[in-house]
């Protein structure tokens, strides 16, 4: 996980602040000394980071860490990117000049430091972690039920019964005891193969699984993701801006000369016709395979007509020599 040669970075801030004549102590507290062994942790899109240490090397494509940890930096990286650095990285290796002022540009830097975690302000979903070392009789009467689970809440010990207690940081129970924390896959499957790849492992499982129903999953998944996908990037096709490869800018409109007017360099789309065609043969691949409406099927029909309309030019059209017989 450690890129090598990154420590360059932290020593490249200290030779800076050094010849700045910043004082390496601060006021009496050591920074330099605390902020080598601290880390912050920071979630993607936020720019709050939490102070935290690092207690050890994990073979896993993936950060372990405390549950209030991950609550406190408000977002959690469910297979999106995460990220620890050293805190003197944070500290010397820091501007706000640096940060681009585009939109989004104040996200993925450490504006702001938590040092401590108070499990009373985290994210309320840490405070739905139980806490007991076995579960009540009622617990199991009740999901037999299907009951809510407001029902049980009294019988089950969580962290949102214990704050404000002494009991908020100790005394964690857990029901079964395992040799490794990271003894389970090590790579998550939602970061590996394509899309297809994916859908197929899920529907594969939504296949076994009794409760589920396949065909509607199918049908939500088209509707749901894959249509609106394919419509927005149609729609954006005919509105795109167009991108100059040399400098970077963009056009709202072809100039008239076909030319970057700023540099000359060749323009570029910004959406493409792969990127509109995605998704729409294993649409109609699944929606084949799967029991799903007629309506549905029209849909995907009607756009691949709009595709086909779009992008295909019925002036020139290649032929080959069996389309004559
Ligand atoms: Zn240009």
């Amino acid at each position: 996980m450690v890129q090598p040669g990154s420590f360059a970075v932290p020593l490249a801030g200290l030779a800076a602040a050094f010849a700045k004549g910043l004082p390496w102590t601060g006021s009496g507290n050591w920074w330099l000394l605390t902020s080598l062994v601290l880390f912050l942790s920071l979630a993607p899109h936020t720019s709050g980071g939490v102070l935290c240490r690092l207690i050890g090397y994990t073979p896993a494509k993936a950060c372990f860490a405390h549950p209030y940890l991950i609550a406190a930096r408000r977002r959690n990286c469910d297979s999106d990117e995460d990220c620890v650095m050293l805190l003197l990285d944070g500290l010397v290796n820091f501007s706000r000049s640096y940060l681009p002022d585009k939109r989004g540009g104040l996200m993925d830097a450490p504006l702001v430091l938590s040092t401590r975690v108070d499990p009373n302000e985290i994210d309320k979903e840490a405070h739905n972690v139980d806490l007991g070392t076995s579960y009540a009789y009622e617990v199991y009467e009740a999901a037999r039920r299907y009951a809510h689970p407001r029902e049980v809440e009294k019988f089950v010990d969580r962290v949102g019964s214990r704050i404000g207690k002494d009991s908020q940081y100790e005394g964690f129970g857990f029901t079964h005891s395992v040799g490794g924390i990271d003894a389970s896959p090590l790579v998550s499957a939602y970061g590996e193969g394509t899309m297809e790849e994916k859908l197929r492992k899920q529907l594969g499982l939504m296949a076994k699984i009794r409760a589920v129903d396949v065909n509607d999953v199918v049908r939500k998944i088209v509707v749901h993701h894959l249509l609106p996908d394919m419509i927005g990037n149609l729609g954006q096709f005919s509105k795109q801006m167009l991108r100059c490869v040399k400098c970077n800018n963009n056009f709202r409109r072809i100039p008239l000369s076909g030319k970057c007017p700023e540099c000359g360099g060749n323009l570029t789309l910004t959406v493409h016709q792969a990127s509109v065609r995605k998704y729409l043969e294993l649409s109609k691949r699944i929606s084949e395979e799967y029991d799903v409406s007629n309506y549905l099927k029209q849909r995907i029909g009607l756009l691949e007509e709009a595709m086909d309309s779009l992008f295909t030019n019925d002036k020139t059209k290649d032929m080959k020599l069996d389309d004559f017989f």
